[in-house]
Order: C-alpha cells, then structure tokens, then sequence
C-alpha cells in the first residue's frame, strides 16, 4: 500500500520505516526541512536502537522517502497516517491539538478522494470527529477517519512495532476498517491482536493505558515511601506482589517518578476530557499529584543525603534522559533535580550515554563528563538517576576512589546496598529499609 505520514519524529519514524519494512511504500513528511534534509543524507534525528538500519534498507529499496512537502507525501497514498506531536497545552494541561488540525487542513488539499486518515498522535475523545468534519469542511464528500493510537515504547520501538502486545484500531466503517487490516496484515499473519472498535473507544484506550501505567508507578513509589517508614524493601514487595498474575511485575519499579513525552501530559489531558464530562477521575488526578511532588522531592532527597546543605559542593549525576535508550529528554526526572541543585548552589557533573546534546537544550550550567567515572570524580555525591545498562556495572571501587565524597544515591536501586558498602561507599536507594 502506499502510506503517508505525517510527523516524522520518534512515533512517525519509526511507524514509517516499520512500514516500509512490511512492503508498503511510505514518504515520510515533515515541516522541519533540517529533520528531512538529514533523513535524505541518512542522519536520524533521534537515537533509538536499530533504527537506522531500518530507514537507510528501506531507503535504499527506495521503498521510504522522505519530503517537507504535504502534496507530494500524501498526493498518491491510500492511507495517511498523522503522527505530529500533541504536547499539553500551556497553562490547563489540555492536549494541544493545533499541529493536528493544521495537518489535516493541508493534506485535505491535496489527498484524493477515499484516502483513509489515520491518527496515530494520541488524541483526545472526539479528535477523530472534529478531523471528519475538518474534511468535510475542505469539501471532501466521504471521510474516512481512523484512530490507530500507538503503543510503542522509546527505546525499544521497533521490537514494540513489529511484534506489538495489541494494535488498536477505531474506525466507523468498513472500508476504513479494510484499509487499516491491509495495511497491518503482515502483523495479523504474525498473529498480533487486533483490536477493532469504535473511533471514540480507541482514542480514549490509549488515555487509559498510559494513565494505568502512571498510577502503577506512583503505587509503587508510594509504597517505598512507606517502606522507607517502616523498614521494608520495596524490591521485595514490588516481586511478591508482581509475580501475581493479576498484578504482574512490570513497571513496579520505585524511583524518581516518571517523566517523558507521554504519561505527564497524557494523565493531564485524560482530566483535561473528564472534567469536560463532568466525570471526575480521582485516582488519575491523584496520581498526577503524587509524580509532581515526588519529581520536585528528589533534589531535596539527595540533599538531605549530602547532609543538608550542597553550596560549593559537587554532585555526578549519571543518565539525563528520561528512561534508558533514548535521548529524549521531555520532562525527565533528572531536569528539576538539577535545577534545584544547582540553585542551591552544587556544581554539576553529569553523564549521559547518548542525550548529551539533548541535555544541553534544558540544561544550562552543568559540566558534561565524558564517561561514568569522570562524573564521579572528585565529587561529594553521585546519584544514579537514568538506569542505563552501562550503569549496572560500574566498577564501584575506582567509583569510590573517584569520589571526594563516599556518597552513592542510587534514585533507580541498580545497586545492592552491601556491593556499594564494601567498595566503601555510603549507599541510600529508594525504599530498601530505614533511612538513617
Ligand atoms: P515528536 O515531537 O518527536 O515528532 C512530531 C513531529 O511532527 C515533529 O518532527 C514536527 O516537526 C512534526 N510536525 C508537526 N506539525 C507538522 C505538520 N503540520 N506537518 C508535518 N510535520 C509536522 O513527537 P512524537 O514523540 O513522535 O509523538 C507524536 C505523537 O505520538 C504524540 O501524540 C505522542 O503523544 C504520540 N506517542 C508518542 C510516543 C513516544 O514514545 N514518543 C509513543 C506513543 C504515542
């Protein structure tokens, strides 16, 4: 089939050349002519595993191309796929939907009558309604609007699209609906479930994917806290609560609350619809509470751990981005930690495997160190924020020989606190026992 998407960043990328990968043939868009310029010369602009082997193949193949042109990606495809970005709206948390809307309104110019539009940017209950009349607008008789939201995880997206738990599709009709199974065939052959429902459920099913994920961590996190209380281990609760079916054991990881593209302003804009329904959602809301407070908590968590006060002193932070794999740092836990630290008056050293340069653009201020051990040394503390496999084993004696100070805050529990304790270091993970 021929595809256009629309949005080529970490979602449209990857979908694009996973597409491709399938056989269609796919012509990536986008508005940032520097992004396309550097895809046209085989430059990603993200970093995420495997996939520029993907793109430069199916490039080669000429089966993916890639234009700043709406007209010439959409004007022959029999699907397009909208993938631009849906950040919360400054000020009431509300999805912004203007890239959206202004991609529809060009490629309704220029698609031929009977393209599918698919969404895939995760969109508020109604979207898909608004897109339908939108066309209509621009004179386009039949409409045939699907929302396809994705589910694929930075860092490991490509593994997440071609072998995904569920794909979800909404349509209203069913030429839509034969559209969108031709398009995902290859993974219906592989027998992926697929999922077909209304366009209003699929739009809303990714709201409560991500918003029960949110809730799952903040459970977690809040029961360290009370492990912290009450001299418990939350490694151990989160395995004898997780090896229950029911329950399973993912993302039953404490830590320093979650951030990225998706859960922060995905729980936002799921209240954001509730409130309009005059449906309150207590537990999302709550939820969002308890991951902003424990965001801003923890520059006051490793301070107190540095003895109280951190002017002058020095602080090795490893991992920047907000989760492993990846180089995006939208809303990652380690941005208002340093923040704080560093209007408390620390010097900071930090150490990302891969989102330096991402780093630079909301971080000012900080040394970048070029591997572990540099971060490390001379300073009073170092605290582990993003858990990158190649923060697992570090060699804590040459940590500690590094160190000024013996103090290792471990904000992801990557360590044991006797391993840390015989290389002489002072250890505090996130709720293994009391807090001295
Ligand atoms: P992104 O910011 O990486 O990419 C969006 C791209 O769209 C940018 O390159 C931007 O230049 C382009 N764009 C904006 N308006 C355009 C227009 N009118 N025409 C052409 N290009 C335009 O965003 P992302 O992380 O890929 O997220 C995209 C959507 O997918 C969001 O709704 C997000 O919530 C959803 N999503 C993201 C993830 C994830 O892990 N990043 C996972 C699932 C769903």
């Amino acid at each position: 089939m021929r595809i256009a998407m629309i949005g080529t960043g970490y979602v449209g990328l990857v979908s694009g050349a996973c597409f491709a990968d399938f056989g269609h043939r796919v012509c990536c868009v986008d508005k940032d002519s520097a992004k396309i310029d550097g895809l046209n010369a085989g430059v990603m602009p993200i970093w995420e595993p495997g996939l520029e082997a993907i793109v430069k193949a199916n490039a080669e193949r000429g089966r993916l191309t890639f234009t700043t042109s709406v007209s010439e990606g959409v004007k022959d495809a029999e699907a397009v796929f909208i993938a631009v970005g849906t950040p919360a709206r400054r000020g009431d948390g509300h999805a912004d939907l203007s890239f959206v809307f202004e991609a529809v309104r060009e490629l309704a110019k220029v698609m031929k009558p009977g393209t599918v539009v698919v969404t895939k940017s995760t969109v508020p209950v109604g979207t898909g309604d608004r897109i339908e009349q939108i066309l209509r607008e621009e004179g386009l008789a039949d409409a045939f609007v699907a929302s396809n939201p994705e589910f694929l995880r930075e860092g490991a997206a490509i593994a997440d699209f071609k072998h995904p738990d569920r794909i979800v599709v909404g349509a209203e009709d069913e030429r839509t609906r034969d559209v969108l199974k031709e398009i995902y065939r290859p993974l219906f052959l592989n027998r992926a479930p697929i999922l077909f429902t209304g366009r209003r459920t699929a739009e809303l099913t990714k709201y409560a994917a991500n918003a029960f994920l949110a809730v799952k961590i903040s459970f977690i996190n809040e029961i360290a806290n009370l492990c912290e209380a009450v001299d418990a281990d939350v490694q151990d609760v989160a395995r004898g609560i997780g090896l229950d079916n029911r329950i399973g054991p993912k993302f039953l990881h404490a830590g320093p609350g979650y951030g990225g593209s998706c859960f922060p302003k995905d729980t936002l804009a799921l209240l954001q619809t509730a409130d309009a329904a005059g449906v309150d959602q207590r537990i999302v809301r709550t939820t969002v509470e308890v991951n902003d407070e424990r965001k801003s908590a923890m520059a006051e968590r490793v301070i107190r751990m540095m003895g109280g006060d951190v002017s002058g002193k020095r602080v090795g932070v490893l991992g920047l981005a907000f989760k492993p794999n990846t180089d995006d740092m939208r809303e990652a836990p380690s941005i208002p930690l340093i923040k704080t630290l560093l209007e408390r008056g620390a010097e900071v050293s930090a150490f990302d495997p891969v989102a330096h340069h991402q780093a630079e653009q909301v971080l000012s201020g900080i040394h970048f160190a070029e591997d572990a051990y540099a971060a490390a040394a001379d300073a009073d503390a170092l605290v582990i924020v993003t858990e990158w496999d190649e923060f697992r084993a570090l060699d804590l004696d040459k940590i500690a020989a590094a160190l000024k100070g013996k103090v290792l805050v471990d904000l992801r529990n990557v360590y044991d606190r006797e391993e840390a304790e015989q290389a002489g270091l002072t250890y505090f993970g996130v709720g293994r026992g009391k807090i001295a």
